[in-house]
């Protein structure tokens, strides 16, 4: 069965991670792997989480099976999240645990596909690279539509009205909730209500990832799309992660949270995704979920955290600006953009090449796609990363 198989294609962000850690330099700086790094380079367990399974490991009784939709409390606090405390919006809402981001985004397109095996999603041009791959090995038809130029770091949003005007009845149409991997550009306020019209004309549905949440402008600020989306429109699907915003990422802490026209209508369509996960995981890990929970639902843990989330984006957008400062002047290319942008993601619009010679040349790495982390900048590293562009783009 194996005897005759190939040497797999290597993944390239795994393989990145391995030059990094084969690179002997001492000025080495990795802005490679999507990981949020705080002012020493580091990724800790944030206090709140150690807190919060401490008291977990201390009151735990039982490890007994859950169900498929794992967590209840976890389910609704983090509905709540992203829909805030409007009624209306939350008792037409459901939501299921599930493990990681990448979690949901597998069921969501596994269960699209069961109600409608010719269902086609959009992706957004440029996106996260496994979007294309998930979706795909869920059996959808994937169409790409225009959303962001590397070149001017500009949205497309014309085109991509345009683009999403060919929408119909059972697509799904995928934006990212806020801080857009990779192209840190959003849709604003009006742009959201504007692309909110489209799809109410056409009957597609959004399908939102949210894996950023907190990272942009603040937590309510950063669901604000979502909720434009949610007033307009009877049915949605969001795909969120705490990955990052609680760095637990090892932990596969995700939901899938769906909108439907009413409460019985979420109700139903919430026991039909329970067979999709049934049939491939059976339920969720606990653990993550349970240390979230706990978090969000008492009012001390939960004040720590938002202040930690506060933190992480005000050293994420303080690193933007410090980049933007040390660049100006030195480069053809105005990179100011990088400093209206927000989340962990930029696009330098540096060709590959370009990116390898950041590598060899001065020991930043950096994905080909010419996609740097903003949040692996330190003070420390942010002068040499400067230089280092400054050097490659002339
Ligand atoms: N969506 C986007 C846009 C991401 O950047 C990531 C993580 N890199 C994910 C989803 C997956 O998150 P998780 O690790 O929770 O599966």
């Amino acid at each position: 069965m194996f005897s005759d198989l190939t040497a797999p294609a290597p993944d390239p962000l795994l393989g990145l991670m391995q030059t990094f850690r084969d690179d002997p330099s001492a000025d080495k700086v990795d802005l490679g792997i999507g990981i949020y790094k705080d002012e020493h380079g580091n990724a800790p367990v944030l206090a709140t989480v150690k807190q919060a399974e401490n008291w977990l490991v201390e009151t735990q009784g039982s490890k007994g099976y859950l169900s498929s939709a794992g967590n209840v409390d976890y389910n609704r606090l983090t509905r709540e999240l992203i829909l805030g405390q409007d009624k209306g919006l939350l008792a037409r809402s459901q939501a299921i645990q599930t493990p990681g981001g990448t979690g949901a985004l597998r069921i969501a397109g596994d269960f699209a596909r069961r109600l409608n095996p010719g269902c086609r999603v959009f992706l957004p041009d440029p996106t996260w690279a496994n979007h294309q791959a998930l979706l795909t090995a869920a059996g959808l038809e994937v169409v790409r539509y225009p959303y962001y130029d590397i070149a001017t770091a500009t949205l497309q949003f014309d085109q991509t009205l345009e683009a999403l005007r060919a929408t119909r009845p059972g697509d799904l149409v995928l934006f990212h909730g806020c801080c857009h991997n990779p192209a840190g550009a959003d849709p604003d306020p009006e742009q959201w209500a504007a692309i909110a019209e489209v799809l109410a004309q056409t009957g597609a549905t959004p399908f939102i990832d949210l894996a950023y949440l907190g990272f942009g402008d603040g937590l309510d600020k950063d669901a604000q799309g979502i909720r434009i989306l949610a007033a307009r429109l009877p049915e949605m699907l969001i795909a969120s992660s705490y990955s990052k915003n609680f760095a637990l990422y090892r932990e596969r802490v995700g939901a899938l949270t769906l909108l439907a026209k009413d409460d019985v209508a979420a109700a139903r369509a919430h026991g039909h995704l329970l067979p999709v996960v049934r049939t491939n995981y059976s339920m969720p890990p606990d653990h993550g979920a349970a240390v979230v929970a706990h978090i969000l639902g008492d009012a001390t843990l939960r004040a720590a955290w938002e202040a930690d989330v506060a933190g992480m984006r005000g050293r994420i957008n303080g690193m933007r600006a410090k980049l933007v400062a040390a660049l100006d002047g030195r480069t053809t290319r105005d990179f100011g953009f990088l400093g209206k942008q927000r989340g962990m993601f930029a696009l330098l619009g540096i060709t590959p090449a370009d990116a390898e010679r950041l590598r060899t040349e001065h020991h930043v790495h950096i994905t080909s796609s010419g996609r740097v982390n903003v949040a692996g900048l330190t003070d420390g590293n942010v002068g040499h990363v400067a230089n280092a562009i400054a050097a490659v783009c002339g």
